[in-house]
């Protein structure tokens, strides 16, 4: 089978962060985080977002995500998330799990993203006591539909989550993307969403693993070290997934890495629509969703392309990985155009 397309987590390392691992391991550092690698990591996301914010770092995204939701909610709170998200859709209830008790309200929206009033109406929908209290946003940027919000789109956001006493929470697994989708700084792109803690991507910007936690939010910080600890995410070896993110923020390889995923995606795109088939989303970001019908998906799997079909609303995802190749692109479009 190729996998070069099934998902941004088929790919391997990229060679800056695992150089990075290799030169982290030499001799004897100390352990839990208080290493030098650490330190410069987390100096490195300070000066990635230019503000001041306080960084861990957590193995997966789901860790990220449901630990992030779980320190800006109570449990008798609720978080508001397009009914996509990857927290409603993806996590197996650990946001639920991990705040004990947090419930997850779903808002409608078209290509993946969440609409200012569709916000407002969860909110107003019910304010009595014996509903959980609506207590964060929580933004998918890039979506999971392979889209982008502008950032007027998460400025709206930012007013109306602050209006309605929401805080902000952004699942940033795709971050990167999204950044060379915009052509925007990390910081205004935070800024602009008025995001209070962020779950920032490593693995699928090119890393064996780790996501960073990103408090812009202070006071928010607090104690968030122990809930990483009881949640079994504190790395003892802490430099192992550290050293990546210094590798891959030096000289603007995350986001190098991330246009070539995107220009991939647009390649892949207009290669399947030149061919007739129907895209879904608008392609933003490093994912193609399409329609193709059963016969075709069938033929398609036969010629060995691995791809998956329940994401989004539906169709096809092709997802181009940081080391995606304009030649690989061209054997897919090709194995589909003959798939018809
Ligand atoms: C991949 C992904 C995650 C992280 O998933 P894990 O498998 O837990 O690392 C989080 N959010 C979105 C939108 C994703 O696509």
């Amino acid at each position: 089978m190729r996998y070069d397309f099934a998902s941004d987590n088929t790919a391997g390392m990229c060679p800056e962060s695992l150089q990075a691992i290799l030169e982290a391991d030499t001799g004897h550092l100390p352990s839990y985080g208080n290493d030098h690698w650490t330190q410069r990591a987390s100096d490195a996301i300070r000066a990635l977002f230019e503000r001041p914010c306080e960084v861990f770092f957590v193995f997966n995204g789901t860790a990220a995500n449901s630990l992030a939701l779980a320190s800006l909610c109570q449990s008798y709170h609720s978080v508001i998330c397009h009914e996509l998200a990857h927290v409603e859709t993806d996590e197996c209830g650990a946001p639920e799990f991990f705040s004990n008790g947090t419930k997850l309200l779903l808002a409608a929206g078209e290509l993946g993203k969440l609409h200012p009033d569709e916000v407002e109406r969860l909110v107003r929908k019910r304010t009595d006591i014996h509903y959980p209290k609506p207590k964060t946003l929580s933004i998918t940027q890039s979506t999971e539909c392979g889209t982008v919000y502008s950032l007027a789109e998460l400025a709206e956001l930012r007013e109306r989550a602050r209006s309605l006493g929401l805080k902000v929470h952004m699942d940033g697994a795709r971050f990167a993307n999204a950044c060379a989708s915009l052509n925007e700084s990390p910081g205004r792109i935070v800024e602009s969403a008025g995001v209070d803690v962020l779950s920032l991507g490593g693995c699928k910007m090119g890393m064996a693993l780790g996501e960073a936690v990103v408090f812009f939010n202070l006071e928010l910080a607090e104690d968030f070290a122990y809930r990483c600890k009881q949640a079994g995410q504190l790395a003892s070896k802490m430099r192992y997934l550290t050293a990546p993110w210094v590798g891959m923020l030096a000289e603007g390889h995350w986001l190098r890495h991330a246009r070539q995923a995107n220009a991939m995606a647009t390649r892949l795109a207009q290669g399947l629509s030149s061919n007739g088939v129907e895209v879904l989303y608008p392609v933003q970001s490093n994912a193609v969703f399409v329609t193709l019908g059963e016969e075709r998906i069938q033929r398609l799997r036969d010629a060995g392309w691995a791809f998956y079909q329940f994401i989004g609303t539906g169709g096809a995802r092709f997802v181009c990985p940081w080391n995606t190749s304009a030649q690989a692109v061209d054997e897919l479009v090709e194995a589909v155009r003959s798939s018809s």
